[in-house]
């Protein structure tokens, strides 16, 4: 089954990912992973990803695309996939399109609100990277970690001001892509404001039992 994820910051896009690639036994690919992996072995390619990220550049399409057609050509990667956080530009979907044909394209809902309510008050352990919510899922002790007792912190990504620029950015980008997949009949709702549990019971609904 060859997946694409979509989703707005703070639609759980990765969480999901992660349980339905171990139910559905596919690897959840991310453009993120791709790029260390290639820069950690240091391939061509590689060496060109280490230089652009360097200097605090975006990777071109082009560039992103050849790494994603190298891993997707990985034995790992033939039974299936999901592809998280790419393609996220309509380029990048036509050249995807080029060389693999998609199952589904899963879309991922969730009010703006929603999303700030999340990710504003959400914390992290400076020691051990729990994550922990003021309101959701609270620290026992305010500021501390259960786990291990480190300090807790918020992440310069998840202010307010920035999760509302980080949408902004996501509306501008790649909603586009939700119209695109829309009219090749690929994609699937899913409503993801509730758990993440809840999330999968709709995912298996809509895609089908794991084979
Ligand atoms: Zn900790």
């Amino acid at each position: 089954m060859k997946l694409i994820f979509l989703g707005p910051p703070g639609a759980g896009k990765g969480t999901l990912a992660g349980l339905v690639s171990k139910e559905y036994d596919i690897p959840q690919i991310s453009t993120g992973d791709i790029f260390r992996d290639a820069i950690k072995r240091e391939t061509e390619l590689g060496k060109k990803v280490k230089e652009i990220v360097g200097r605090g550049d975006l990777v071109p399409d082009d560039l992103t695309v050849s790494l994603v057609r190298e891993r997707l050509g990985q034995p790992d990667a033939q039974g299936g996939y999901i592809l998280d956080g790419f393609p996220r530009t309509i380029p990048q979907a036509a050249a995807l399109e080029a060389f693999q044909s998609m199952d589904a394209v899963v879309n991922f809902t969730i009010s703006d609100e929603t999303v700030i309510g999340r990710l504003s008050g959400r914390e992290v352990c400076k020691s051990c990277g729990a994550i922990y919510h003021v309101k959701n899922m609270p620290s026992k002790v305010k500021g501390i970690c259960d786990k291990c007792g480190g300090a807790l912190y918020t992440r310069p990504d998840d202010t307010l001001e920035s999760i509302t620029n980080r949408l902004e950015i996501y509306k501008k980008q790649t909603e586009p892509l939700v119209s695109y997949y829309r009219k090749k009949k690929l994609l699937r709702d899913i409503d993801s404001s509730k758990s993440p549990e809840d999330t999968l019971l709709q995912i298996r609904k809509v895609l089908g039992k794991p084979k």
